[in-house]
């Protein structure tokens, strides 16, 4: 059932958040809820889920009408710049910031709708070919360009870690993660703030959080394995 996966997930968090001497109140859960039915999302958000993480604008914009006002969506999958005018005013967070081309056409729209949007620069820490995301070292460079824009408030990184049979692989990636945004907290970088770290889903996310995510996206050990077919 949803709301014991839900609950469970959650346990798994506080767990980690012991283990790692961490408050599991700084460890916010985002409830992947992509493919999935308005029906579904409705029963999550019964179980007390609030933060849902969807990556296609379509999909946002057809559930949001559909559901409670008092949802935090969080747009996690990569985005096209001429669809940002769509989700500008529906999400409260864009996470797959990866280009200055991008990052200038949400500016654009936010300052269309004269709201400030917090995003996340994502990282391909593991430099795989397939996915989307800045190299480590293209991270400072594009925030010192962002820090001028008066409608885009960076709040920190996120991560896709690669799809890996023992999550213990990934720890690595998510501790390198960690210290890109320590050493770039140390920067003082004007408008530029590290609060934010989302990274871990269903297979890696109590080691994420041992590392210091403050935000863990997690899809199916929530809702189940997803069809894409339908
Ligand atoms: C689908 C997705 C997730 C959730 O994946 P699960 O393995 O189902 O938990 C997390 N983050 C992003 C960016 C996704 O696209």
């Amino acid at each position: 059932m949803l709301a014991d996966n839900l609950r469970e997930v959650q346990k798994n968090i506080e767990k980690a958040c012991e283990k790692s001497h961490r408050n599991s109140e700084e460890v916010t859960l985002i409830a992947v809820s992509k493919t999935k039915p308005v029906e579904i999302l409705q029963e999550a958000y019964d179980a007390g889920a609030r933060f849902f993480g969807e990556n296609k604008v379509q999909e946002i914009t057809a559930k949001y009408p559909e559901l409670p006002k008092d949802i935090h969506w969080h747009m996690i999958g990569h985005l096209q710049r001429n669809k940002i005018k769509y989700i500008i005013d529906k999400v409260d967070m864009i996470h797959s910031v990866d280009s200055l081309r991008l990052a200038e056409a949400i500016e654009h729209e936010a300052a269309k709708h004269d709201l400030v949007m917090p995003i996340l620069l994502e990282v391909n820490v593991a430099e795989e070919d397939t996915k989307f995301g800045l190299k480590m070292d293209e991270v400072v460079p594009l925030l010192e360009k962002i820090s001028d824009f008066s409608h885009i408030q960076v709040e920190g990184l996120m991560t896709i870690a690669p799809f890996v049979d023992d999550p213990e692989e990934n720890r690595q990636v998510f501790r390198d993660l960690k210290q890109l945004s320590v050493d770039i907290g140390k920067k003082n970088i004007n408008n530029i703030n590290m609060r934010v770290l989302s990274m871990g889903m269903t297979g890696d996310y109590q080691v994420a959080v041992e590392e210091g995510a403050t935000m863990v996206r997690v899809g199916t050990g929530i809702f189940g394995a997803r069809n894409y077919a339908v």
